[in-house]
């Protein structure tokens, strides 16, 4: 049967769907999924999905690898040895269920619906059915990225966007739908910590930042790495890890010398214009170039030039927020896109809710009156409670350690590792998680973690195996279901629904998950069905929204912000007892004084992107895999000579706090004195049981971080910018 969404091709069925991790990235790829005899056989880019335009990565081409792929876990299990030993039976999926539930309604019972954390990862549409469950089992520790260390990915962005501006702004990239004629190529991108076209970063596709080069954009880039966008860049600033809270002020200062702000906007939207130009006054251009090594001529031109073409949409990434310095740099890159105008302008950057009204997280937890106590940290940062209120990380590993004020006892664990990515002192995190009374996890392989910790597994299916929707800000789409999943996978809303079913019935009355999506969509006054024959629907896009009322609750014109507007100098960041301006604190400074430079002399960066694995995803397919089969440290030739490595060598990196395994390549990709090391690396191929748990403690960067080092507020940690030293390791 052919219709809007499915159609028969030979003895071929092409389904259309949306590809949404497992396996992925945060995507939205628009993708035609081929079917024979009831099995994926091939899997191509939708030319007529708007987002991707028929464009897809490698990892998304090779998705019948992961579904077919002979480790794939098909049936739930239940530990039968001692956690680590990797002994289990397999269970039915009623008995699996019937016994979490069990489980998490006794340790309920005896420590309160607080002692059991709710976790999900990035990425995958668990974050719009796993909070349902944290709420209405009355536990208000719901981590809803990672949890990691700082919430260091994406949330700074998003809790301080939300303070002093209302909202995340999105770059402007054409990817909504305007009228004919509105949407102006910016004449600039400004990308700042992101390499969008490898990585397709939360909700942008990369192929738009080189769609809009094409329509003759120019691009300024903030980059420690030599990726594709610098090296065609008019600009490329090459700053020293860590750094990037002094570049923006410098860049500020050489906006208001210049004479290059807009006059207009800030007259009208800003709060605390002064505040800001006192505050980026000491940046001059030789002093941000001692701080950040972007020579002061270069930073003067690209300051300048930004002034100029403004209004540029800004591209970040989560380098942004993944220093203990993130919220100055966050309020310093607002402030840039905030001087120059480049808010709720054709072409700059923009504040869109969800699309059609169709909520992306899931519920929020002031509808469940079951929620009783604050989550984690929120005493102690009350930023916390900003943009997407989840519980703080830090804070957990450390009440779980002193059981005070209350004990944790319990993890749901819904497509998040724990390690190999996540957390740093990763030997701390599997100590903490191992005293857990009870820990159950979701995923679609067996991973370390779920060896090293998990009482039960339950099998996820993959995207093509479910119904699910995509949204995020410019994608309204259908997942469509083109094949059967494995044994007994679920998709992750059915999985939260069965558990959710046996702990708060009355919160989940629908009957199947397919009830629950059409409860999700019904602000869109679409179907299932109606959504799916369709197709993915890009949500109109309306400029000045701050000067027509759309952006406040009461209508009136301004932005989200108690004062109406872009908040610069912050009243609520103050009385949260954070800094209320853009501003810059030299971490590096402070490591390199703590632990000698003579001992450490190197900058440990980490974490860039790899086309061929997304998190700790993808290790374990073989087309991927072939590409790069190690983690890299990447040097310097000068770097590389000095510690007596080439190209090609094993190499130890250590700091004073632990060591990883990786293998040099030799380039100038980074500037002398600086180790780029890969991250969430782990080894499917070897032995599973602990202690070797894959190989996940072997190259695993974040060995060489301690814990308590998360920044100002609760946000950030020193993940891209720490000390380290390297030697040549023994080939293995
Ligand atoms: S970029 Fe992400 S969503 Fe797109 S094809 Fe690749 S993995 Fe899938």
């Amino acid at each position: 049967m052919s219709s809007g969404y499915r159609r028969r091709e030979g003895d071929a069925e092409i389904i259309r769907s949306v590809c949404w991790s497992p396996p992925g990235c945060h995507g939205g790829c628009g993708v035609l999924l081929r079917v024979r005899g009831g099995r994926l056989v091939d899997v191509e880019g939708d030319r007529d999905n708007r987002h991707n335009d028929g464009r897809m990565c490698p990892r998304g081409r090779n998705v019948a690898q992961a579904m077919y792929h002979p480790q794939r876990l098909t049936h739930p299990l239940i530990r039968v040895g001692a956690r680590g030993e990797n002994r289990w039976r397999r269970a039915g999926f009623d008995e699996a269920a019937d016994l979490v539930a069990r489980r998490l309604l006794e340790i309920r019972q005896r420590f309160g619906p607080e002692s059991v954390i709710f976790c999900k990862g990035t990425a995958r549409d668990v974050g719009a059915w796993l909070p349902r469950l944290a709420w209405s089992f009355g536990s208000p520790n719901y981590f809803g990225l990672g949890p990691g260390n700082g919430n260091a990915c994406y949330r700074p962005r998003v809790a301080l966007s939300t303070a002093v501006l209302g909202g995340l702004p999105l770059p402007d990239l054409g990817e909504f739908a305007t009228p004919p004629g509105v949407y102006r190529t910016p004449r600039t991108l400004l990308v700042w910590g992101s390499n969008p076209v490898v990585s397709n970063p939360d909700g942008l596709f990369g192929g738009w930042v080189t769609d809009r080069l094409r329509d003759g954009a120019e691009l300024v880039v903030v980059d420690p790495q030599k990726t594709g966008a610098a090296a065609r860049a008019r600009h490329w600033l090459r700053l020293r890890p860590g750094s990037d809270g002094a570049l923006a002020l410098g860049m500020i200062r050489e906006l208001f010398h210049a004479g290059l702000v807009d006059e207009a906007f800030c007259r009208d939207w800003i709060l605390g214009l002064e505040a800001l130009r006192t505050a980026a006054e000491p940046y001059t251009p030789e002093r941000t170039a001692e701080l950040t090594g972007v020579d002061a001529a270069a930073l003067t031109e690209a300051a300048r030039f930004l002034g100029w073409a403004r209004p540029f949409p800004l591209v970040w990434g989560v380098s942004v927020d993944m220093n203990p310095g993130c919220l100055g740099t966050i309020h310093g890159l607002l402030a840039l896109v905030a001087l120059t105008g480049s808010l709720e302008t054709p072409g700059g950057n923009v504040l869109q809710g969800s699309p059609f009204g169709v909520l992306r997280r899931g519920d929020e937890a002031a509808a469940f009156p079951e929620v009783q106590s604050p989550r984690l940290g929120a005493g102690r940062y009350p930023l916390l409670e900003t943009g997407n209120p989840y519980a703080q990380p830090d804070v957990l590993l450390d009440q779980m350690e002193t059981g005070q004020p209350y004990p944790i006892k319990a993890a749901w664990l819904q497509g998040t590792g724990i390690v190999p990515s996540s957390f740093a002192d990763p030997g701390r995190v599997l100590r903490l998680f191992g005293t857990l009374d009870f820990m159950v996890m979701v995923d679609v392989f067996l991973n370390p973690a779920a060896v090293a910790l998990a009482d039960v597994i339950l099998p996820a299916a993959m995207y093509p195996e479910k119904d699910s929707l995509y949204v995020h800000f410019a994608q309204l789409g259908t997942i469509n279901r083109a094949v059967d999943p494995p044994g007994e996978c679920r998709s992750d809303a059915e999985i939260v629904l069965a558990v959710g079913r046996r702990v708060a019935p009355h919160r989940f009355p629908w009957k199947d998950a397919g009830e629950w999506i059409e409860e999700r969509l019904k602000p869109s006054g679409l179907t299932f069905a109606e959504l799916r024959e369709r197709g993915s629907q890009v949500p109109p896009l309306e400029y000045g929204k701050h000067e027509s009322g759309r952006l406040r609750g009461d209508g009136a014109p301004g932005f989200a912000t108690p004062s109406a507007k872009v908040e610069l100098d912050s009243p609520a960041l103050r009385a949260m007892g954070l800094a209320s301006t853009p501003h810059y604190h030299d971490y590096m400074g402070d490591y390199r004084h703590q632990y000698g430079v003579q001992n450490y002399p190197y900058i440990l960066t980490s974490g860039s992107r790899r086309p061929y694995y997304f998190g700790s995803e993808h290790r374990n397919l073989p087309a991927l895999r072939r590409r790069q089969p190690e983690p890299l440290a990447d040097l310097h030739p000068d770097t590389a000579a000095q510690a007596g490595v080439g190209d090609g060598d094993p190499v130890r990196v250590y700091s004073p706090f632990g060591s990883c395994l990786m293998r040099a390549r030799v380039s100038d990709r980074f500037a002398p004195g600086i180790v780029h090391c890969d991250s969430g690396w782990w080894f499917p191929e070897r032995e599973a049981a602990a202690p070797e748990l894959f190989g996940v403690r072997r190259s695993n960067v974040n060995e060489l971080l301690p814990s308590g080092l998360q920044g100002p507020g609760g946000f950030g940690y020193p993940f891209r910018c720490f000390v380290c030293n390297l030697e040549a390791a023994a080939p293995e």
